[in-house]
């Protein structure tokens, strides 16, 4: 039996990965807060254990109630019935299945866990459906906003104005290749205290994201296509964030301060070990796997923060055997655990079919690396400087040896991409996205004998010019008939869904032809045009 009486309610403290904060912060301090001073990241002081019964137990609780069982157990500070009811509205019928993260069995051992039926079809709904609820919760906590359950305001990194970082409201600045501007539209859409401005690259998303961005609803929400290309566009976004005279005019003028809710964010990377716990407990219940035998992960990886979840969940007591990290031809993460040196200083940049995983620095890998080394900051501040002036870093031996322990890794090239998608509906009738086939290839490769769970994180439908290539033996990046791009984002979509019997495609993209486009602007990619259209935008 579970309840949060069972156990000693604590709030935990939360660290950071370079060792420049000197106090511990909280939960709600840090996702406000997103990156610690100096540059390093959150992690909590005491990572919970929880045991086996306890996690075999949760696969009788809907999906609200086991995340809102994990958060507590992580020690979050904000009472228990807060909690329950912010994870009510992050995990309900936002997403079109009841499991909110099911698991299909697509062979005896081979179990697929399916994180794309939120909102925006992708798996970064299941962190950004959650961490704007508790972001503006936090605000709400740290103003002492009519809630009895706060304690006295502190300050934290107000060394400028004395003045709380909490009686403004916030500016959620994102830059986008495409999945994670609209997961996060959809997020923070309507929530208190938070406004959100995305900003993609002209030409650079996909018909599909693109359409799902501009035909965002919601009153605090706006979207700009730059003219220049994904680096661009960051890179102004970036010197928007580091501009002290933008951002003094913004809390003066408006009361804003700016945040990025990025994937390195505390509040993005909870989440993502709830969906593991979940997962290992739904197995259980169902007879896929006996409690307390180990199944390995597979997952399609790209900042690390979705893979690191599951190092969290093993470490926090699911039993879970290697961790399987699978890249695509931008494979700096794989060659990085094969052979413990990280480099970048001649890598080039690939655009590949699974284009959420076409990255070259993977921000989350630094949790890891501070957790393989025993929480060692100094090491982490060594690495991440030789990574900045060097493009390059390696491990030492210990560490190189305890990230074998936990992973393997491999990578898979467009074409052999293209080719698992029709392969694995060929076999087994079930329609895959392009992330998803890499992480199906490198399961196939690299697992053990015990069953593996393959991380899905993308709708088909949401990537389907290239599931189309896949089915019709068109090589990646090669035109496809002019019929389809006449026929509406949707055309192709339900053209696949008809041919292969595909069951049915996720509503809101279904009904994208028929959705006003709200957002028409573009701008420059120099930062004084991102300035120019936050404000434009603001002064409307
Ligand atoms: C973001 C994303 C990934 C990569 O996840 P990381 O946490 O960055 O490793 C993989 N697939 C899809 C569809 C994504 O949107």
């Amino acid at each position: 039996m579970i309840s949060a009486s069972n156990f000693k309610e604590y709030i935990n403290t939360y660290i950071d990965t370079r060792g420049f904060t000197t106090e511990d912060t909280t939960f709600t301090r840090a996702i406000i807060q997103g990156i610690a001073l100096g540059g390093g990241l959150f992690v909590p002081r005491v990572l919970p254990k929880l045991s086996l019964e306890e996690i075999v137990a949760l696969g009788d609780l809907r999906y609200s109630k086991q995340a809102a069982h994990i958060f507590r157990r992580f020690g979050v500070d904000l009472p228990d019935d807060i909690i329950d009811s912010l994870m009510t509205q992050a995990y309900g019928e936002n997403f079109d299945a009841p499991a909110i993260a099911p698991i299909a069995a697509v062979t005896e051992d081979t179990f697929v866990l399916e994180l794309w039926h939120g909102p925006t079809s992708a798996f970064k709904d299941l962190a950004l459906q959650c961490l704007p609820v508790f972001f503006s919760a936090a605000i709400d906590k740290q103003r002492g906003a009519d809630h009895s359950w706060s304690p006295a305001k502190e300050s934290i990194s107000t060394a400028d104005t004395g003045a709380s970082p909490y009686d403004s409201d916030y500016l959620i600045l994102v830059a986008t290749s495409g999945d994670t501007g609209k997961a996060a539209l959809e997020g923070f859409k309507d929530r208190n205290h938070t406004n959100i401005i995305v900003f993609y690259p002209n030409g650079g998303v996909s018909d599909i994201q693109l359409r799902q961005m501009t035909t965002q609803l919601g009153n605090n929400v706006a979207v700009f296509g730059v003219d220049g290309n994904f680096d661009d566009c960051q890179t102004a976004v970036k010197a928007a964030f580091n501009d002290k005279d933008f951002n003094d005019m913004l809390l003066e003028k408006y009361n804003l301060r700016l945040s990025s809710a990025n994937s390195i964010n505390w509040g993005r990377l909870l989440p993502q070990i709830i969906y593991y716990v979940s997962a290992y407990a739904q197995m259980v219940k169902r007879g896929d796997v006996a409690a307390g035998s180990e199944i390995d992960v597979c997952v399609p990886t790209g900042n690390f923060g979705n893979i690191l979840g599951a190092y969290y969940a093993a470490e926090i007591g699911v039993p879970l055997g290697r961790l399987l990290c699978a890249s695509n031809e931008n494979r700096v993460l794989a060659d990085f655990i094969n052979t413990g040196v990280y480099d970048i200083s001649e890598r080039a940049f690939v655009l590949t079919p699974s284009p959420s995983m076409d990255i070259l620095v993977s921000s989350n890998l630094e949790r890891q690396l501070f957790e393989l080394t025993g929480r060692n900051a100094e090491a982490i501040r060594g690495w991440m400087d030789d990574l900045k002036t060097t493009g390059r870093f390696q491990v030492d031996k210990d560490t190189f040896a305890k990230l074998r322990q936990n992973y393997s890794a491999d990578w898979v090239s467009n074409a052999d991409c293209l080719q698992t998608i029709r392969e694995v509906y060929e076999a087994h009738n079930y329609l895959i996205d392009p992330h998803t086939a890499v992480a199906w290839k490198v399961a196939e490769r690299l697992r053990s004998t015990n069953p593996v769970l393959v991380v899905s994180t993308a709708h088909w439908a949401k990537f389907g010019t290239d599931v189309y290539r896949a089915l019709n033996g068109i090589k990646p990046g090669e035109p496809i008939e002019e019929s389809f791009t006449q026929a509406g984002v949707t055309g192709l979509i339900e053209h696949i869904k008809a041919t292969y019997n595909a069951g049915s495609i996720p509503a809101p993209l279904a009904e994208l032809n028929n959705m006003e486009v709200r957002f028409k602007d573009s701008c420059g990619y120099d930062v004084e045009d991102i300035k120019a259209a936050v404000v434009s935008w603001l002064d409307k």
